[in-house]
């Protein structure tokens, strides 16, 4: 029989072996090679088909759903109606141009947040070619042998082989979030889908314990494939800053509204303008005020960001995120791996019998077990060689070698465990495992069923305080105060301990539980690791302390590690630490009190962590929290940025955090802490630099109809200088690098405004030194009664250039423009560039001059601007002078 119809067999109700048989697999070595390439060439990939898009112009349209945009048409259609047609093309162009450009930014950010997610893509352990590989979830073709770990997404639909206290939650498909446990006996045929508890499903997760399946469908052919419900939830496009920046511009549009009909009235019955000429002025109001350029520029900025990010190992999901994450003030971080190097190394044993020291560092097997200074031989010593068995037997990892240097397959405290092994003078043998307790930061130890030639044993290694609680309840010759110090010893160095203990089982045994622990184990001794901090993270640990952003560290180990550990690092003071206990015994209302005072949480488990952020956002405190297993997943949600571990973590874990490291590393967390902030200064810098060009010609134009004088500027003039200055100029703002005393601040509060009383006055006083030097102007030129064209080309020009200057203002908030990144920002100087051309372009090119009304100018037009800019310039550089000397005298 072909493998053609396989995929719609009800596979629970067959046996394993014939699911295997009817695959051509089997489980010793899984599919081969070619097989797997003929079936991915028959079956296609294991993905299912995108979510059909919106429709493209759909999309597209949608760019034009915006009330500022409204007002342009509205303005293009009285413009169309006075027959100025030429304006009614250019502003109809604008608004197209607008939807283009929001168009194309929302499929870059898209396609941003795609490729991000295709970096995010899904992983899976199989067996092919007799071998265990790691493989993209997207090449799994049925017949494949997977293996399913607690924290997996199921890649695709399996009927399982085995199942080791294999629980998964199945939500995504049955609505159902509580976990089954999933057992591989054959059922009925009529079993509903969730009660299959032999078949695991793409899509759903593992929340503990291990297991091995043959897939039996992939892609479209799975349970999920055929709700086609993609499980690729929608993100979040708009951030806070533009939705704020949204309801801004409803605000503009009432003030325009406003604006309109009162000077509209003033104009008709105080001064004598004529009907159509006072309605062209307004329209030139409206397109004034509509900071047309603002919206893409926004979305331009936060994707370069998410860009940044990436390129700096710190994948960011969505763009809030990049927002939030400028406003990051507590970073809970993990210990082993994160905040320390992960590279383990046991540096003594101590047994029932003997203390020993051990001598090599790293994973390579060189080095010796000594006592007293002289290399012990193990079978002299059957307790150490007893401990070094379970050490080796209990323990999922593996050492490889690569051009001479050793590494961890697996963890890398198993690995160094095993290392230990290898460093006896004699073969120390690993056992079969029969049964296994996975290790979880829950139970904090791990345990497996054996067997040798004097029958069943179950090897436990873990915790310390664990197995001593296991030992105590039936070792009498325990001596609990004993290795209580022998633990202090070495925990107060920072060392993690881990120990170990076996029980004597009947042979009839063939699955361990956390129950067959509770009595009849035996303790052997235990093990001191040293795990050296990261050095890059006690540097980024200070520089969070310079940025106002508290440190916390949470450990599942102990507290004197955590603790010692924590003062080398400079995380709390080496003696003030909460243990995971100590948590549970309190009420969130005393958590959330004594959460401030304590920097360093140990023994936690993943429930804590949960509290924890919960007790910091009481207090208001935006919390960044890491984390890598299943039990995480909760904690990491309600993070405000939840951050999972990108090699040690899991699928589920990734899935839940907004930000996930490619590197594991703490200083990367800083890092983008720093991009954050970097970007949304810029993001408000941009704000700051685009409103004065729209502040000022709303004032130059209200002032003139108020003035009685003529009308300064047409519409399709005052569209030029905003789109010109939006595309141009403002693009430098993006790429400001971070301004040095950024990480010198504390974080920003979460509620404040996007316009603070500051900026509202900055951008008022800008507006009115801006318009009112133009209004000069004209005023002046028309006292010299110079041609109107000629005016208004002066006036566009002069706009234009004190815009110019007025950028290096904003490129730095409120401290001094010629700063140390002056020249640093070499964007700045190229759209200054192109925007002196684009200007030649405009006043010197004959169609150029029919299309906008301009003419060409003399140079006496180009120095009086230029002047006039380096005048604002400098008066803006006072006022911020002032400022920053007001705010300093504030603080004082
Ligand atoms: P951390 O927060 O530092 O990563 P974990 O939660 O991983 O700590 O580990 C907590 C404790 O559990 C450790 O101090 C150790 O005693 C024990 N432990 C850690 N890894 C293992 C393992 N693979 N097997 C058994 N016990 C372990
Ligand atoms: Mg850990």
């Amino acid at each position: 029989m072909g493998v053609e119809n396989k995929l719609d067999r009800s596979w629970h109700n067959i046996d394993p072996d014939e699911v295997l048989t009817s695959f051509e697999t089997d489980d010793k070595n899984g599919l081969t090679s070619d097989m797997v390439s003929e079936r991915l060439n028959k079956y296609g990939e294991n993905a299912l088909p995108e979510k059909q898009s919106e429709n493209r112009f759909i999309k597209f349209l949608k760019h034009f759903n915006d009330v500022l945009i409204y007002v342009l048409l509205v303005a293009a259609f009285v413009t169309g109606f006075l027959g100025h047609y030429i304006d009614t093309i250019v502003i109809v162009l604008v608004a197209v141009i607008n939807a283009v450009i929001g168009y194309f930014q929302e499929s870059k950010a898209e396609k941003a947040l795609e490729g991000i997610k295709n970096m995010l893509s899904l992983e899976a352990n199989v067996l092919r070619d007799g071998e265990k590989q790691i493989i993209h979830a997207d090449e799994l073709v049925p017949g494949d042998i997977v293996y399913l770990n607690s924290g997996d997404k199921v890649p695709a639909d399996l009927r399982l082989l085995s199942a080791n206290q294999l629980k998964t939650e199945e939500a995504a498909l049955t609505g159902e979030s509580t976990s089954t446990e999933k057992s591989i006996d054959t059922l009925d045929e009529e079993t509903v889908l969730g009660d299959r508890l032999n078949m695991a499903f793409s899509g759903t997760a593992v929340t503990s314990g291990s297991g091995q399946g043959v897939v039996i469908a992939t892609g479209t052919h799975t349970e999920i494939g055929k709700i086609n419900e993609s499980i690729n939830e929608v993100e979040e496009l708009k951030t806070p800053l533009m939705k704020q920046t949204d309801r801004f511009g409803k605000t503009v549009a009432v003030f325009i509204l406003a604006a309109s009909g009162l000077i509209y009235l003033f104009g008709i019955y105080l001064r004598d303008y004529g009907a159509a000429e006072l309605l062209l002025s307004i329209i030139g109001l409206a397109v004034a005020a509509i900071p047309e350029g603002l919206p893409a520029i926004i979305s331009i900025i936060l994707a370069l960001g998410v860009q940044t990010m990436a390129n700096r190992k710190a994948i960011v999901r969505n763009l809030p995120s990049v927002e939030t994450l400028g406003a990051v003030s507590v970073i809970c971080s993990d210990k082993t791996g994160t905040l320390t190097k992960n590279e383990m190394t046991v540096t003594s044993v101590s047994t029932i019998e003997h203390d020993y020291k051990v001598t090599g560092t790293g994973y390579a097997p060189e080095g010796e077990i000594k006592q007293h200074d002289q290399e012990v031989d193990v079978n002299d010593h059957p307790a150490l060689r007893e401990l070094l068995m379970v050490m080796k037997t209990c323990n999922t990892a593996s050492l490889k070698q690569e051009d001479g240097s050793w590494y961890v397959v697996g963890e890398p405290t198993e690995g160094c465990l095993l290392t230990l092994a290898e460093k006896a003078d004699n073969h120390i043998p690993r056992g079969d495992i029969l049964s296994t307790i996975p290790f979880d930061s829950d139970y904090k130890y791990m345990a497996v069923l054996t067997e040798n030639d004097e029958g069943k044993y179950i090897y436990i290694k873990g915790a310390p305080d664990r197995l001593f609680q296991m030992a105590e309840a039936s070792d009498d010759n325990f001596d609990r105060d004993i290795w209580e110090e022998k633990v202090k010893a070495r925990t107060t160095k920072g060392e993690r301990v881990l120990s170990a203990a076996y029980k004597k089982v009947s042979d009839n045994v063939t699955k361990i539980h956390h129950e067959d622990l509770d009595e009849g184990v035996i303790f052997l001794g235990l093990t001191g690791i040293i795990d050296p901090p990261r050095e890059e993270a006690i540097k980024a640990i200070e520089e969070c302390a310079k940025a106002g952003i508290n440190v916390k560290m949470i450990t599942g180990d102990h507290k004197d590690t955590a603790l010692a550990i924590g003062e080398k690092m400079g995380i709390g003071d080496g003696e003030k630490g909460l243990e995971g206990k100590e948590i549970d015994a309190m009420s969130d209302e005393e958590l959330s009190e004594a959460i401030m005072t304590y920097d360093v949480f140990a023994r936690t488990s993943p429930d804590n962590k949960l509290r924890i952020v919960k007790a910091l956002q009481n207090h208001d405190k935006i919390a960044a929290m890491t984390g890598d297993g299943v039990n995480d997943a909760p904690a990491l949600k309600r993070a405000d940025i939840g951050v999972a571990m990108g090699i040690k973590g899991t699928e589920v874990a990734k899935e839940s955090s907004q930000m996930i490291l490619t590197d594991d590393n703490f200083e990367t967390i800083v890092g983008a802490v720093e991009e954050g902030r970097r970007v949304y200064a810029n993001l408000k810098k941009t704000i700051l630099f685009i409103l004065p060009t729209n502040g000022a010609q709303s004032f130059l134009i209200m002032a003139s109809i108020l003035l009685g004088t003529m009308m300064p500027l047409t519409p399709i003039q005052i569209l030029w200088v905003n789109m010109v200055i939006a595309i141009t100029v403002s693009l430098a703002l993006a790429f400001e690098p971070v301004e040095a005393g950024a990480m010198r601040r504390p974080p920003r509060p979460v509620k404040t405004p996007l316009l603070t009383s500051y900026y509202i006055f900055r951008i008022i006083f800008v507006s009115l030194l801006i318009g009112g030097g133009t209004l000069l102007l004209n005023v002046e030129l028309l006292s010299r009664g110079i041609d109107n064209n000629m005016i208004n080309s002066v006036l566009l020009h002069t706009i234009v250039m004190m815009q110019m200057f007025h950028l290096f203002n904003c490129r730095n908030e409120l401290s001094i423009a010629f700063d140390k990144n002056f020249f640093k920002n070499k964007v700045a100087f190229l759209v200054s560039g192109v925007l002196i051309l684009l200007q030649l372009a405009l006043l010197y090119l004959p169609f150029m001059n029919v299309a906008f009304g301009t003419q060409p100018l003399d140079i006496i037009y180009w120095i009086v601007p230029i002047l006039m800019g380096m005048t604002v310039f400098v008066i803006i550089e006072i006022e911020k002078a002032i400022t920053r000397y007001l705010l300093q005298k504030r603080d004082e």
